[in-house]
């Protein structure tokens, strides 16, 4: 394998470190280019000694001062604010970006990647979620690989390696099902944010902990899923696999299904993007098959979770829907990480701005700009009335 020269956003995160603990073991194949902060300056000045990138960005403009003069003796040019993300990732010797922010603000440095020809190593999912369509036209121009990291789609995307001249029927997408499977709406109603917080199988960032735990992180990958492989929204079912064994599976058109599989563990999927086509030494723990007599699939209950149903509605409407979801869902989980609104109301939060935003057939970047502004002013609105 060439070496491949790697910019990572969000290097700081649950994703973020782990790429790093990927490229550590693959010193000879990987270069770190690039890394970028929110606020966590320390790892990041951290990060930077270690891996020696051409440049950081800490997005946190107060926190600026203090990581330029920690790395002022070394090479390594030294950003702030959020602008320089979609500088840094265009930098000529960036081969690939690896996006690992959370949430809408991944969104406009993904697309300057894109359009410097830069292939996108892709975790940060709301960026699909938000302007899919837009994202995929985009790399399709400027002939760019969009690789997933997601386990799911990372699942998806190795099943049909070799299948490129053969449709697929369907895809299923695996879901743990959260700490909070088989319970009511009675039960949902009274948990804290520390129970919501741990997740049986997953160590991840909060954001994403509180969605595994509600299903909407499955609604964003259905909405992910149908983008990444240019699918009908009903060729896409969610199955409820506890185990978290099996990453997700494809059905082909003679009935015939592929699924990927092995232990929960991010840094195979960040791996196999990274090293795409190829597949490298790892080593991870082994799968034992005798640790996992039964593996059990069952339906997911999207009357309880209903953030799964109104993930599905969205993206049957499409147009503007999903970048509302998308931005009522980033409002409604901070509101609950707050202590302002119970587990059971970032559904009702999410479902009213549904309704009350206009709906938009075929949106373009400014008018997505504005709707996930807008879809935030409401949300918001509604969580001070709850
Ligand atoms: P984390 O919260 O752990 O990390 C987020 C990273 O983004 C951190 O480096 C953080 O910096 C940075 N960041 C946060 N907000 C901003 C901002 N406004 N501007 C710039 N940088 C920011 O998230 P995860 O790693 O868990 O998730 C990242 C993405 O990957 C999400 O989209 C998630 O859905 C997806 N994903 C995650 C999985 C996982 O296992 N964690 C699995 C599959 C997908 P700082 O540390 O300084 O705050
Ligand atoms: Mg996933």
């Amino acid at each position: 394998m060439i070496k491949k020269r790697i910019a990572i956003l969000g290097s700081t995160g649950s994703i973020g470190t782990q790429t790093l603990a990927v490229v550590r073991e693959h010193a000879a194949l990987f270069e770190i280019e690039v890394l970028t902060a929110g606020s966590n300056a320390e790892l990041l000045i951290a990060q930077a000694k270690e891996f020696s990138p051409k440049a950081v960005v800490i997005t946190d403009e107060r926190k600026y001062e203090l990581v330029k003069a920690s790395l002022k003796s070394l090479e390594i040019a030294v950003y702030g604010g959020q602008e320089a993300l979609s500088e840094v990732v265009q930098r000529e010797h960036v081969d690939v970006v690896l996006t690992a922010l959370v949430g809408f603000v991944g969104l406009k440095p993904t697309m300057s990647a894109i359009k410097a020809g830069k292939d996108v190593a892709l975790a940060n999912k709301e960026t699909l979620v938000v302007a899919g369509e837009l994202i995929m036209d985009l790399a399709k121009k400027h002939d760019v690989k969009i690789l997933p990291v997601d386990s799911e789609h990372s699942a998806i995307f190795q099943c049909l390696v070799g299948e490129s001249n053969n449709p697929i029927e369907k895809i299923y997408l695996t879901a743990s099902g959260g700490p909070f499977r088989g319970k009511d709406i009675a039960y949902l109603s009274t948990i804290t944010k520390k129970e919501a917080l741990k997740h049986p199988n997953w160590i991840m960032g909060q954001k994403i902990t509180i969605d595994s735990a509600s299903l909407m992180n499955k609604g964003l990958e259905v909405i992910e899923a149908k983008w990444l492989f240019n699918l009908q929204v009903e060729q896409i079912d969610v199955v409820v696999h506890p185990q978290s064994i099996v990453h997700s599976l494809v059905q082909f058109e003679d009935g015939s299904l592929k699924a990927q599989m092995g232990l929960p563990d991010m840094k195979l999927p960040i791996q196999y993007a990274l090293s795409y086509p190829e597949r490298l030494p790892s080593n991870f723990e082994r799968f034992d098959f005798l640790q996992y007599p039964n593996l059990s699939f069952e339906r997911p209950d999207m009357d309880t979770f209903a953030n799964l149903a109104l993930a599905f509605a969205s993206i049957k409407k499409g147009g503007n829907m999903p970048c509302i979801l998308n931005a009522a869902n980033e409002v409604a989980v901070a509101a609950f990480l707050n202590d302002q609104i119970g587990f059971v109301e970032m559904s009702v939060v999410i479902g009213e701005t549904l309704e009350k935003i206009p709906f938009i057939d075929s949106p373009t970047l400014d008018d997505y700009l504005a709707i996930d502004e807008a879809g935030r002013v409401c949300a918001k609105e509604l969580v001070t009335k709850k």
